[in-house]
């Protein structure tokens, strides 16, 4: 698979199949961050590789005629087949996934995408939006059904369209990577300022469709701050949405795209509220004694209207692998770790990032500010160091994942929100339901948790788990589905939401009526129903409800 093809520009880079991120790109595995595992989960025989010359594509089934913009490629299909989820890793690496889209459409423009759902709705055949193939809830992939499948890779519908450098307005086409948008609107001084994990691989499409956040929505806003009008396409209607700026012209019809998962619509373009870019930023780092004093301060520097980007706390386990990576280990090394005991910051000492963009002069108001706020928990200031290595390896960690998997280790990542007054119960929850499934071989299971996107109500957790992956592709997806599960039901027990910003998809959608009720899910329904009759549009995901993890 290659991407981001401009004849203009620099050749495409590849992407793996089987694994995260582009073929170039590697990430090894720290051997302190190994010798930490290891002192938990015992060795086993490496998880197999994809062995892309033994594959065979299964046969596609026969097509109607959906127009000149589709590739039937056995490859090209494999790799629409699944996200990004430890899960699909597991079955691409296995060459055990069950469902292939028949092909993959790559609509020239706006016209071809109508025509394509146009003719697949009076075919019957289902349409799986697909913008970077990054889900990790099971959003793009497929299930058993008697109707053939099309991914529809929307990678031409993409760049910068419109520009509305008064209102600050920038209307991208949906398939635009992170990457290309930032690169069209630096030369005008503006930035979107928004960057998952996977701002790399990820589109303006993804983002709107999976309700996503960036890791700096503490100053920019999550996706459904910055989307300021969009146009989307669907069996039942062409939508064209703002922009504006507010409007009470009855419920935001604008926000009921956000988190869609391409069940009302596939979204062609969005409109995005753009910000002028920060003449200075700064990331720096403290360690609290403890999560619980992590929390109290995270609270309150959340409540503080200070005009911060970015707050990252990780709990005890997590400092120490973090530490183990390299994220703080100079400065840590040249700090006597008795010095550090006897500051209260002994084992389960928790790691803190701040980061503040603006003008220099408010960058170092609100550092200076924040440490008068911090200084009462006992917090020790670790400075820029470890801020700046956060920054320059973030999107690089994804890369860990297939080193580890070679080492028989799974690791996968989940995630959750609550308000203040819930999230220490939630956090202990989650964590004791991953530990009580703990495995042959393995003396505890590994848990990391951070809590990241503080809002004045509440946070995110997001926790990374990690297990003794089995050499077989079924028994480990049957181990990562059991662990799944129990998180989602303490979740759901402890009043979290279902997901923060991974989104439903397949993965989730048992739970959804839990968590909106009854009468939220009808609703999202007849939606669904009025925008898509004959469920064509990624059927599976958001309402379907049926258990799909090991599919
Ligand atoms: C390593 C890693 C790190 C991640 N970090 C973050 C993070 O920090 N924050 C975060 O929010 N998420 C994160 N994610 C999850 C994922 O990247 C986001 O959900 C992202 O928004 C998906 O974008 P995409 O373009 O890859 O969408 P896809 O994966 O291609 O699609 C996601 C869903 O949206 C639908 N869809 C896609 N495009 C359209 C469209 N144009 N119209 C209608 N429906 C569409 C698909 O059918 C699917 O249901 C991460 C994932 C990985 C693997």
């Amino acid at each position: 698979m290659g991407h981001q093809d401009n004849p203009a520009g620099p050749p495409a880079r590849v992407r793996r199949i089987d694994g995260w991120g582009f073929a170039d790109v590697d990430f090894p595995v720290p051997p302190r961050m190994l010798a930490w595992l290891r002192a938990r989960l015992e060795a086993d025989a490496p998880f197999p590789r994809f062995d892309a010359a033994a594959w065979r594509a299964p046969t596609a089934d026969d097509l109607p005629d959906l127009g000149p913009d589709l590739s039937g490629d056995g490859l090209d299909r494999l790799g629409h087949a699944r996200g990004q989820a430890l899960a699909d890793t597991l079955r691409l690496r296995s060459a055990t996934v069950r469902y292939l889209p028949s092909a993959v459409a790559r609509p020239r423009d706006e016209d071809a995408l109508a025509q394509l759902v146009g003719a697949a709705d009076r075919h019957g055949i289902k349409l799986i939006p697909w913008g970077g193939g990054t889900s990790v809830t099971g959003g793009v992939n497929l299930d058993a059904d008697v109707r053939p499948a099309v991914a529809v890779d929307l990678e031409r519908l993409s760049g910068l369209l419109e520009l509305d450098a008064v209102s600050g307005l920038a209307t991208f086409g949906a398939g635009t990577f992170g990457p290309a948008v930032e690169a069209a609107l630096a030369p005008h001084g503006l930035t979107l300022g928004h960057f998952p994990q996977s701002f790399e691989l990820s589109t303006v499409g993804g983002w709107v469709a999976s309700h996503s956040s960036g890791q700096e929505s503490f100053g920019y806003g999550r996706i459904a701050d910055l989307v300021a009008g969009l146009r989307a396409l669907a069996p039942g209607g062409r939508y064209e949405l703002g922009p504006s700026p507010a409007s009470a012209s009855g419920p935001d019809l604008r926000r009921l795209f956000v988190g869609s998962e391409g069940r009302l619509g596939v979204i062609a373009r969005a409109t995005l509220r753009v910000s002028e870019m920060p003449a200075a930023q700064r990331v720096e780092a403290a360690l609290l004694p403890s999560w619980a004093a992590g929390l109290e301060v995270a609270r309150l520097v959340a409540r503080s209207g200070l005009p911060l980007s970015l707050l990252r706390l990780s709990d005890g386990p997590e400092t120490e692998v973090a530490l183990a990576v390299g994220l703080a280990r100079r400065r840590f090394e040249t700090l006597s770790r008795a010095y550090l005991r006897w500051r209260g910051l002994g084992d389960g000492a928790a790691l803190m990032l701040l980061g503040a963009k603006g003008q220099p002069a408010e960058v170092d108001l609100a550092f200076e500010r924040l440490r008068a706020l911090l200084r009462p928990s006992g917090a020790f200031w670790l400075g820029e160091g470890t801020g700046r290595h956060w920054r320059a390896d973030r999107f690089r960690h994804p890369y860990l994942r297939d080193g580890l998997l070679d080492l028989a280790v799974a690791s996968d990542t989940l995630e959750t929100s609550a308000p203040w007054s819930r999230l220490p119960a939630l956090y202990r929850a989650v964590r004791e339901a991953l530990q009580a499934g703990v495995g042959p071989g393995e003396r505890e299971l590994p848990v990391l948790c951070h809590l990241s996107h503080p809002y004045p109500d509440g946070a995110s957790l997001y926790f990374t788990l990690f297990f003794r992956c089995p050499a077989d592709g079924d028994a480990a997806i049957a181990r990562w589905a059991d662990l799944k599960r129990r998180a989602n039901a303490a979740i759901v027990a402890a009043g979290g939401a279902l997901s923060h910003h991974h989104g439903i998809g397949t993965f989730h959608s048992p739970e959804l009526a839990r968590e909106i009720g009854e009468g939220g899910h009808a609703l999202l329904h007849a939606l669904a129903a009025a925008a898509d009759p004959r469920a064509i549009l990624n059927p599976h995901v958001l309402l379907d409800g049926q258990d799909r993890l090991e599919a």
